[in-house]
C-alpha cells in the first residue's frame, strides 16, 4: 500500500531505491505486560530467537574461516558466540520475564542496561569496550525476536538497484562510511539540518531527510522508496504512475547538474570585476578529487576529525602526515586549510573514549563541553602529534592550520605555544617542515565574533563557522529535530555577527572566509557578497551553483542593499529583502 511520510530536507534531489534498514533495535523496544500463563510461551520465544542467532553465527563463522579471510573476524564471531552463551545475559533476561511477566525484548534490553552499567565500571579499557559487543549480540537477538533476520551491513544492491538507508538515527561516523558504499539517499527519525550527519549527506550530494519521527518502524527492509529531498517527502511502495513521474524528475536533475559543469572553466569573478575564491570543505582525503573536478580554488576546511572515526586506535603522526600530504598533492599549488581536531558534540570517535575529555563529552550538554580546541588543549600529546603531522605536510605545499571553537585570548596563546613546541620537536627529530605556516582561527562562538581583537592581532586569517555560530547565538542544538524550525541563518543577530566579523577582519587586512553551510547555499551568495565576503568554502557539490550566482552579481550594488537588510529586525522583511537582492 502506498503511503507518504514527511521530514526535514537536509540534502536535495530525488532517489529511488530499496529500503535498507540500519538498526539500533534497542531504541524501538516497547514494554508489554503479559499474563502469567503467557510466560512459558515468551521464554520459548526467547529460546527460539537465541537458536536462530546461534545458527547465524555458525554460518558466519564458516564464512569467516575460509583461507584468506581476516583472522580477527573468526575471533570476533567466537566472542559474540560466547556472549550469546553466557548465562549473565540470557539467564538474566529469562529471570526478568519470569518475575515481571514482560515481553522478551523488554527483558533483554533491561538486562543489557544492567550489564553495560557493570562494564562501564571496569578499569581495564579493553574490558570496558566489550560492552559494545554485548550490545551487538543483543541487537541480533532482538532482530530475531522481531522475526526479521538480520541483514548484514555488507548487503550489496543488485547492479540496477540502489539502496536508501533508513535509520532511527545516524552518527557522523556512520554517515561517513557511505562515502565508500553505493547509497542513493538516507532518512532518519532524528536529526537537525546542520548536524554533521546532514552535512555529510550534502557532501555526498545524495538526498536526505531527517526528523521523520516514525519512519523506521513503518518501513520494512526492501520496501520500494522514493526519497524526494527537495520537497521533504518519502513515498513508500509507490505505484507505477508515481514512479514514472519521479524517474523523469530524477533525470531532469541529472541534466541540470550537467549544465552546471560549464561554470567549471569560468572565472569566479563578479560583474564589477571582483575575484571571489571558492574553496572546498572536505572530510576525507579522497574528497579532494571531487574538489578538483569542480575547479575549487583550494581546500578551505579539512575536517580532520573524520580521520579519527570508525576505528579503535588513534592515527599516529605518520598516518596523519600521509593523509594531509595526499590532500596537498591532490591540490597542487593551492591552499589547503587543515583544521585541527574538532571532536565532541555530535562528532564522536571511539578511539578517544578513554581520555579525560570523553568524560566531559558524555555530559548533558556536549556542545558546551570539552570539545574542539578545548579538547586538544586538554590532550596536548594528541594535539602535538597532529600539529607535527600538519607542519610536515606543509613542507609539500601551501598548508594552513585552522583552530576550531576559540573563544578566549589565552586559548590562542596556548595554541600558538604548542605549535612552537611541535616545531621544536620536529627540529630535534630532524623532520622537514614549514616554519612560517599560517595559523587561523574559527569564529563560531558569539563571544569570539564580538571580541575579535586577539584573533586579529595574533592570527593570520579568520574562518567563520556559521553552523556553530548559529547554534550558539540562538541556543539551538543543530542536531536536534525538535528545534530545527528555530535554526535560522537569517536571524538579525546572526547576520550582524557574520557581517561584523567580515567587515572588522577586512578593515584589519586579515583574510576572512565563511566555511559553514551558509557559504554553500546559493540563495545566500548575494547576501554574503554584499557583506564584503571574498572567500567562500563549501562542499564541492555546491561550488558550481554558487559560482553561477557569483558571476551574475554586482558586489558594489549588493553592498548598499545588504546594508539595508542589516538594519532590519523584522524576520519577514529580511527574508523578502534577501530574496530580492538580485533584482535591479
Ligand atoms: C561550522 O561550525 O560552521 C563549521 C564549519 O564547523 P563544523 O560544521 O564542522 O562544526
Ligand atoms: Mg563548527
Amino acid at each position: 500500500m502506498t503511503f507518504a511520510l514527511f521530514g526535514l530536507s537536509v540534502s536535495q534531489g530525488v532517489a529511488i531505491g530499496r529500503a535498507h534498514l540500519v538498526s539500533h533495535a534497542m531504541l524501538e523496544v516497547s514494554h508489554q505486560q503479559l499474563r502469567e500463563r503467557d510466560v512459558p510461551g515468551e521464554l520459548a520465544r526467547l529460546d527460539a530467537a537465541i537458536v536462530t542467532v546461534a545458527k547465524e553465527m555458525q554460518a558466519l563463522r564458516e564464512e569467516a574461516s575460509v583461507p584468506g579471510a581476516p583472522s580477527e573476524l573468526v575471533a570476533f564471531v567466537d566472542l559474540h558466540a560466547m556472549i550469546l552463551d553466557d548465562p549473565m545475559l540470557m539467564e538474566g533476561a529469562r529471570a526478568i520475564i519470569d518475575e515481571r511477566f514482560c515481553n522478551a525484548e523488554w527483558a533483554l534490553v533491561q538486562q543489557l542496561d544492567t550489564l553495560v552499567a557493570q562494564f562501564e565500571e571496569f578499569d581495564d579499557p579493553y574490558l570496558r569496550e566489550r560492552k559494545g559487543d554485548i550490545v551487538q549480540v543483543v541487537e541480533r537477538v532482538l532482530k530475531a525476536l522481531q522475526g526479521k533476520p538480520r541483514r548484514l551491513a555488507r548487503r550489496k544492491p543488485n547492479d540496477d538497484e540502489e539502496l536508501i538507508v533508513v535509520a532511527h538515527d545516524l552518527s557522523p561516523a556512520d554517515t561517513i562510511q557511505f562515502k565508500n558504499m553505493k547509497i542513493a539517499g538516507f532518512v532518519t527519525d532524528l536529526g537537525g539540518s546542520t548536524s554533521h550527519t546532514a552535512i555529510v549527506a550534502r557532501s555526498l550530494a545524495i538526498p536526505a531527510l531527517v526528523d521523520m519521527k516514525h519512519a523506521r518502524p513503518l518501513i520494512q527492509d526492501d520496501d520500494l522508496l522514493i526519497l524526494d529531498g527537495t520537497r521533504g517527502v518519502l513515498i513508500v511502495d509507490p505505484d507505477e504512475g508515481i514512479l514514472e513521474e519521479y524517474r523523469a524528475r530524477r533525470s531532469e536533475r541529472v541534466v541540470e547538474r550537467n549544465k552546471l559543469k560549464r561554470f567549471k572553466g569560468e572565472r569566479s569573478r563578479t560583474l564589477d570585476g571582483v575575484d571571489i575564491a571558492l574553496m572546498a570543505n572536505i572530510e576525507l582525503p579522497q574528497d579532494v578529487e571531487q574538489a578538483r573536478e569542480v575547479g575549487a580554488d583550494g581546500v578551505g576546511l579539512f575536517r580532520t576529525e573524520f580521520l579519527f572515526m570508525n576505528r579503535d586506535d588513534l592515527p599516529d603522526e605518520d598516518e596523519q602526515f600521509e593523509a594531509y600530504r595526499s590532500v596537498v598533492k591532490g591540490m597542487p599549488g593551492k591552499p589547503v586549510t587543515i583544521r585541527t581536531l574538532d571532536i565532541g558534540a555530535d562528532k564522536e570517535a571511539r578511539a578517544l573514549q578513554n581520555t579525560p575529555g570523553a568524560v566531559e563529552r558524555s555530559s548533558i550538554n556536549p556542545a558546551l563541553g570539552l570539545r574542539a580546541i578545548r579538547f586538544s588543549l586538554a590532550e596536548p600529546l594528541i594535539f602535538l602529534t597532529q600539529l607535527r603531522a600538519i607542519l610536515r605536510a606543509a613542507h609539500h605545499g601551501p598548508v594552513k592550520i585552522l583552530i576550531p571553537m576559540l573563544a578566549h585570548a589565552r586559548e590562542i596563546h596556548q595554541t600558538l605555544a604548542l605549535i612552537e613546541q611541535a616545531k621544536e620537536q620536529l627540529r630535534s627529530s630532524r623532520h622537514k617542515f614549514h616554519e612560517d605556516i599560517e595559523v587561523g582561527g574559527m569564529i563560531e562562538i558569539p563571544a569570539a565574533a564580538l571580541a575579535l581583537g586577539p584573533f586579529l592581532s595574533q592570527l593570520d586569517f579568520i574562518s567563520i563557522g556559521t553552523n556553530d555560530l548559529i547554534q550558539y547565538t540562538l541556543a539551538i542544538d543543530r542536531a536536534d529535530g525538535a528545534v530545527a524550525h528555530l535554526y535560522d541563518p537569517l536571524h538579525p543577530a546572526v547576520l550582524r555577527l557574520v557581517s561584523h566579523t567580515i567587515q572588522t577582519s577586512t578593515k584589519a587586512e586579515i583574510p576572512v572566509t565563511v566555511c559553514g553551510e551558509m557559504a554553500g547555499d546559493p540563495a545566500l551568495t548575494a547576501l554574503l557578497l554584499g557583506m564584503g565576503l571574498r572567500q567562500f568554502s563549501m562542499h564541492p557539490a555546491r561550488l558550481l551553483e554558487v559560482k553561477q550566482q557569483v558571476v551574475k552579481a554586482d558586489s558594489d550594488q549588493l553592498t548598499g542593499r545588504v546594508a539595508r537588510v542589516l538594519k532590519s529586525d523584522d524576520p519577514e522583511r529580511i527574508e523578502d529583502m534577501v530574496g530580492k537582492l538580485w533584482l535591479a
